[in-house]
């Protein structure tokens, strides 16, 4: 049959009556091919032609080859779209991928900050205008769909993805959800509340995750428990989302993590009463990554039966993502066996579809190739640029407040730079960037803090680097000043969780030995707070906190040399001690190294 003439491929037709018309089509086989969601790696012309799978992701930016540039993406995912189209009624799979802080998998992207440096910005705006940026870096290659923002509320820096959240606070993180304007567009006035929504063919669908309490959990654990109670969850941790349905958010992440021992992925009353019910959400919720897999006891021996747990419970869209058809196989037995209703299919197939016609995918399946310009293009680079100049924080300046220490002469005579951080673009974009742990080196298109340097100063100052100066290197020389640059090693998720929070790669060391002899800035390029001892604190000149910069170290320059001035205050409490944790505004005893919301300008004034 041929289905052209149908209310559902008519864009003219509101999206409501296409929605109807096609699953009014479909069969159970179809339907439930929409709920799934597969990786990369394992997509085959069958699995879309034949399974009808309504998604594909790159995990972790798992891309056609290492280094693949926007257009290769592009061609990856046409190619894959092609076969879905191919499917009995036509119907366009969504390819979704985590760019978290840009287009953070294709080789030349725009970095921006990781989202614990933009909630130092405060700057709702400049988030907004990052959406818009990563949208079209995303479009550009292909791909309609993006993991984020993750609206995470980090109560306890040795969590493993405490960068991933833009605060402790959840004002500033309900602030900065504005990305998701910036991500789909800006819903019209009288748009229908809770529907999601996206602008165009240069918009993406957003993901605001991961429902609800992932940043919540004892002692910081990555998919642990979040030991609080419902008022505590509702008013820190699910704040975020409310802001987040109200611009439209098309879909939303369940997260792996419990509250009070129930599991969120199987949480019937969190997903749909309250998410779905209360919040009035009628966007997707797609489950995490083998969300269903790693259910534990007592549902966790018998995958059959998290699988209806877990789509009674209200997920709609499971990433499977590998073995897709055995999920397949057990999802349709759970169907006609009752266990999971028919209603609860349409629903879940419903909300799928209505993500796909908001997002014109019936209208333009494939890639635009006219974006490919503005993959890291000047201006998405200057934007990055200016987040990274706003997202510092200067936590010291001088011996004393009286005897600033920054703005550094540019022209001084000769400078030392040392430190692991100084030259290493991987370490500046931290973990999620060209793979999921992120990497270090010249892992994309960027500037180094060194580079910047170079770049920043006069042509008679002569910079030296070494990364661990030696006595030698350290001696025989007059510097004017001596720039440190230390930090964390990337990481995501559970292989970041920390208990001792000590700056990796002898970095307090080689701070000490440095300003042992030479007067010393200190920047750390770190995704959360570290342990700053008092001794070495006082020791060292300046200090600034840069989080995770991403590829513009020009803005650290910037500010360091004075053409801009700092803004940026601490989107998280500063610890004195590990043993205080978890520590958070508002806490009784409050005694921090820093308070959360610090921050200096250069002549010592605290930032209001
Ligand atoms: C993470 C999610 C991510 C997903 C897909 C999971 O391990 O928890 O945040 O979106 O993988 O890569």
């Amino acid at each position: 049959m041929d289905f052209k003439h149908c209310i559902y491929k008519n864009p003219n037709e509101p999206i409501g009556s296409r929605v109807k018309d096609l699953l009014s089509r479909m069969t159970l086989q179809e339907k439930l091919g929409q709920m799934t969601q597969i990786e990369r790696v394992v997509v085959t012309p069958t699995a879309l032609k034949h399974h009808g799978i309504g998604s594909i992701l790159s995990a972790g930016g798992s891309g056609p080859f290492e280094k693949a540039l926007s257009s290769d993406w592009a061609d990856m995912v046409d190619g894959f779209q092609k076969h879905a189209l191919e499917s009995r009624l036509g119907i366009p799979m969504l390819y979704g991928i985590d760019a978290v802080h840009g287009n953070n998998s294709v080789f030349g992207a725009t970095i921006f900050p990781h989202n614990v440096g933009l909630g130092a910005t405060r700057d709702a705006d400049l988030a907004r205008r990052i959406g818009i940026a990563t949208a079209l870096e995303v479009r550009a290659s292909g791909i309609h769909y993006t993991f984020a923002p993750c609206v995470a509320v980090c109560r306890d820096p040795r969590w493993g993805r405490c960068y991933e959240s833009y605060s402790e606070d959840p004002d500033v993180v309900r602030k900065m959800t504005s990305i998701v304007t910036g991500l789909q567009g800006q819903v019209p006035q009288g748009y229908p509340k809770g529907y999601p929504y996206v602008a165009g063919r240069n918009n993406v669908v957003a993901c605001a995750k991961h429902f609800v309490g992932d940043g919540g959990t004892d002692k910081g654990i990555n998919e642990g428990n979040a030991i609080i109670s419902y008022d505590e969850l509702e008013r820190i941790h699910m704040a975020p989302y409310l802001d987040c349905i109200s611009q439209g958010v098309s879909t939303i992440m369940a997260s792996y993590s419990h509250w009070n021992g129930s599991q969120l992925h199987a949480d019937k009353f969190l997903l749909t009463e309250v998410l779905k019910d209360k919040l009035g959400f009628k966007g997707f919720i797609i489950s995490d990554w083998e969300g269903i897999d790693r259910l534990t006891e007592p549902m966790g021996s018998n995958y059959r039966y998290c699988i209806s747990a877990s789509i009674n419970a209200g997920v709609d869209m499971i990433m499977v993502p590998h073995k897709y058809e055995k999920f397949l196989e057990d999802l349709i037995s759970l169907v006609e066996t009752g266990e999971i209703p028919m209603a609860r299919i349409d629903d879940a197939v419903e909300r799928i579809l209505r993500v796909k016609f908001a997002a014109g995918l019936f209208e333009y399946p494939f890639s635009d190739r006219s974006l490919l310009d503005t993959v890291g293009c000047k201006q998405h680079r200057e934007l990055a640029q200016d987040a990274v100049r706003k997202s510092l924080v200067l936590l010291k300046n001088g011996k004393t407040p009286k005897k600033p220490f920054l703005p550094l002469d540019r022209n001084a005579k000769r400078i030392l730079v040392a430190g692991s951080h100084a030259d290493d673009l991987g370490f500046q974009c931290g973990g999620w960037t060209a793979d999921w742990h992120g990497r270090s080196g010249r892992i994309t298109i960027g500037t180094t803090v060194l580079d910047a340097i170079k770049e920043a100063v006069g042509d008679k100052t002569e910079v030296i680097y070494e990364q661990y100066p030696s006595a030698e290197t350290l001696a025989c020389h007059d510097y004017s000043y001596a720039i440190v640059v230390v930090g964390e090693v990337p990481y995501a998720e559970w292989s970041g969780d920390n208990k001792d929070l000590v700056i990796p790669l002898n970095g307090a060391d080689v701070i000490s030995s440095v300003s042992d002899k030479v007067p010393t800035l200190a920047i750390l390029i770190s995704g959360r707070p570290q342990v700053l001892e008092p001794w070495l604190l006082e020791k060292i000149d300046a200090f600034i906190a840069a989080w995770l910069p991403g590829s513009e170290g020009r803005g650290i320059t910037d500010v360091v040399f004075g053409d801009y001035e700092f803004s940026g205050k601490l989107p998280v409490t500063w610890f004195k001690r590990v043993e205080q944790l978890p520590l958070n505004v508002g806490n009784d005893p409050y005694d921090p190294l820093f308070p959360f919301g610090f921050g200096l300008t250069t002549t010592n004034e605290l930032l209001k």
